[in-house]
């Protein structure tokens, strides 16, 4: 069958482009069942595949069947009973639908929320409760007590999902208020397209109405000037109508670089609140909670371990999660520190030696031709920056070594640039193959 064809380049061609990990926990098992007028069905081992496909990798897919087959097409995804096994299908665990709504649920009609996102679903803790606190302080009384709200943290901390939760809790309460979320990416493709359309009215008309108005990642309009003016007058039209706006940020605004002064001093008239990372126990907490919205039972013992095996924050945490109960569904088995062990092997192993920032960044340099001197100095370029990234993120990886400390041994660099560096490079190491494969040549190196 010609289609069947397509499928498997396209499996092939999927697999150069994720990293070997995820191609096998989440394409690998994806069957093919047909393909009609322009949709193609394919089937998976559960609802939770369904979900986890739809949020992760439908695009790609779609993307890379629409290169082969030249049609733009539909993608469908289907549980296949067959590919199910043992005990969860007996005792009937995964056959509930999952409580957590498909993930690509229909974004609320135009406000941009996803449903998902609610407060009730978010875990509390020290490292977050000042940010859920004010977030929901704001969702009850809009506009009337911080303003702006400006949540702020490192990556995968929770903003968004507050964010969302405030924009959400709104609507609950009142259906009738307009609420936009966006990131600050759509901000300026709006704002472009507006201003080519010559439909600038219209676009102050849509943000200048809303009740409640949350911009996501707003590091983003840094150095874009056409933007920040714009946003700078729908933000004081909004402040002056005491509507509701809350921003969440990865920069603290002080750190945002090429930030107009009007703006930063604007973002900091209401309350600023951080995000720190998750403690050991909201990292458990999440996890049972998160298995538990899929149909998965984690007992307090096995979440423990995991959440001890995942530092950085709780997206990897998820992820890691995910496909561990991507593996249970296939294999049939309950969810054990065993079946932990074996589904996260190699990917987040425990440090079996301990290194020294010194040798870390020595290698770095070595595999890939760079000079000492210029690892740790100020030169911006890609060549040096990105070994640079990897160094600090391995160093922050498989040694003790505080922030600050690493920040020191890079010519004396801010902890935030290298708390920075290390995401993107945790970031990369999820989606760019080539950063992955380097990683685990610069860690076969090294023994680690
Ligand atoms: P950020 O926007 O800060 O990068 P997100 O809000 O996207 O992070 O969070 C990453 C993932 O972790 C999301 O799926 C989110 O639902 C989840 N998450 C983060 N914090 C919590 C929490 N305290 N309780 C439950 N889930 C959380
Ligand atoms: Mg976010």
């Amino acid at each position: 069958m010609v289609e069947q064809k397509i499928w498997n380049d396209c499996k092939a061609e999927l697999k150069k482009k994720l990293n070997p990990h995820n191609y096998d926990s989440w394409v690998k098992p994806i069957n093919y069942v047909s393909y009609k007028n322009t949709t193609l069905t394919l089937a998976v081992p559960s609802t939770f595949f369904v979900e986890w496909i739809e949020e992760h990798y439908k695009d790609s897919i779609k993307q890379v069947f629409n290169t082969y087959s030249g049609v733009d097409i539909d993608l469908v995804l289907r549980v296949d009973e067959n590919q199910r096994k043992g005990p969860e299908k007996a005792a009937g665990l995964a056959e509930k639908p999952p409580i957590k709504k498909p993930v690509a649920a229909q974004p609320r009609n135009k406000s941009g929320l996803n449903e998902k996102y609610i407060f009730k679903h978010f875990v509390v803790g020290k490292s977050n409760e000042f940010c859920y606190a004010s977030s929901l302080a704001s969702a009850n009384k809009i506009g009337e007590v911080y303003n702006p709200l400006f949540l702020y943290g490192g990556v995968g901390l929770g903003k968004t999902h507050l964010l969302q939760a405030i924009g959400n809790h709104v609507l609950q309460s009142n259906p009738g208020a307009v609420v936009l979320y966006l990131t600050s990416e759509k901000f300026v493709n709006m704002l472009i397209n507006a201003l080519q359309h010559g439909t600038m009215a219209n676009f102050r008309r849509k943000f200048r109405n809303l009740d409640v108005l949350l911009v996501d990642d707003i590091q983003f309009i840094g150095g874009k000037e056409r933007t920040q003016e714009e946003f700078f007058h729908t933000f004081n039209t909004l402040y002056e109508l005491k509507k509701q706006i809350v921003i969440a940020s990865d920069k603290f605004p002080k750190e945002m670089r090429n930030l107009e002064e009007r703006l930063r001093s604007r973002f900091a008239w209401g309350l600023i609140a951080d995000i720190q990372p998750p403690e050991l126990e909201i990292k458990i907490a999440i996890l049972i909670l998160l298995a538990q919205q899929n149909g998965f039972v984690l007992k307090e013992k096995v979440a423990d371990y995991l959440a001890n095996k995942i530092n950085s924050n709780i997206r990897e945490l998820e992820g890691a999660l995910a496909r561990v109960m991507a593996f249970a569904s296939l294999t049939g088995r309950t969810i054990d520190t065993d079946l932990v062990e074996e589904t996260l092997r190699g990917i987040y192993d425990d440090v079996a030696c301990k290194m020294d920032i010194k040798t870390i960044q020595k290698t770095v340099c070595g595999f890939y031709g760079v000079k000492f001197s210029e690892l740790i100095s100020k030169r911006r370029s890609k060549s040096i920056a990105v070994p640079r990234h990897i160094a600090a993120y391995l160093c922050r990886e498989f040694t003790d070594a505080s922030l600050p400390e690493i920040g020191k041994s890079f010519g004396g660099r801010d902890h935030t640039t290298i708390m920075h560096a290390v995401s993107k490079i945790k970031n990369e190491v999820e989606v760019n193959t080539k950063v992955y494969n380097e990683i685990h040549e610069i860690k076969k190196i090294m023994k680690m």
